[in-house]
């Protein structure tokens, strides 16, 4: 069974500790939350789990399918089926929304087949059509540039598909602590949740409560100063809306 594993990870930024022992299991089908006040090391994470070269793991392992995500290159990760969401994504002027799914569909393709041609043009069309309905989107969205001029909505928009697309096993998402209004959440939310039927393992990194209103986890964690410090289910979630985090710093301190 696929499972994503963090061991006891820890990782620094300019020599600084940011993440301090933290373990985590993401199964196919399961939809955690991630939460924590600002600068607790939630977005490290995400970098980290992405391969970003500023952030240097000095100890703990991630395992995925039998193989340590943390030795394996940024695009050998996607192609091992771990989906990372840029929490700022690039414009890129002159290639499509589908010219970008399709490269991506096919060097995900050639990876695990170095005799493959690529996907063939009608069924990439097909594909991405059906994705597109799936998601409410209007087809003209294919044709435009890459985060060229999108919204912050549309870029979320964006970021769904080529989930979809890409078919992943395991997504990380990075939501901005700001910037993420009501219909960008609820494209989100709703791409993950027409998602879940195919078994896909999610991992929703947020600050707020509120995206929680719309994406149901199975798990909700809470991190501080670098480590998980409570995990539970939905219902934590709630505890935290009307508690606010003061209660678990004691509890941080206390396992520092
Ligand atoms: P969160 O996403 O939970 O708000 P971050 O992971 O963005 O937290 O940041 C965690 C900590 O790492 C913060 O204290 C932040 O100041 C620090 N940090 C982030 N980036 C850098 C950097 N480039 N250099 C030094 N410290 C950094
Ligand atoms: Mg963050």
């Amino acid at each position: 069974m696929s499972e994503l594993v963090i061991r006891n990870l820890h990782a620094t930024i300019n020599d600084q500790e940011i993440i301090r022992g933290l373990d985590l299991k993401i199964r196919k089908g399961e939809v955690h939350a991630l939460m924590g006040p600002n600068g607790t090391g939630k977005s490290t994470l995400a970098y980290v789990l992405m391969g970003h070269p500023n952030y240097k793991v000095t100890d703990g392992e991630v395992v995925f399918k039998g193989q340590n995500v943390l030795d394996l290159e940024p695009d050998e990760r996607a192609n091992l089926g771990i989906f990372l969401a840029f929490q700022y994504p690039v414009a890129i002027p002159g290639v499509t929304v589908a010219n970008f799914l399709r490269t991506a569909i096919n060097a995900k393709r050639k990876a695990s087949n170095d005799e493959d041609k690529g996907i063939p043009i009608p069924e990439f069309r097909r594909m991405l059509k059906e994705k597109m309905d799936n998601l409410k989107m209007d087809h003209s969205f294919a044709g435009r540039y890459l985060n060229e001029g999108f919204s912050g909505g549309e870029k979320k928009r964006a970021e769904i598909l080529q989930l979809a697309a890409l078919e992943p096993e395991i997504a990380i998402l990075d939501e901005t602590d700001s910037g993420l209004d009501i219909d960008a959440l609820r494209i989100v939310s709703d791409g993950i949740n027409s998602l879940q039927s195919t078994d896909l393992g999610v991992l929703v990194i947020t600050h707020y409560q509120r995206i929680l209103n719309y994406i149901k986890p199975d798990f909700v964690h809470i991190m501080m100063d670098g480590k998980i410090v409570e995990s539970g289910g939905p219902d934590l979630a709630l505890h935290l809306e009307e508690h606010g985090y003061d209660w678990l710093r004691q509890k941080s301190e206390t396992m520092a």
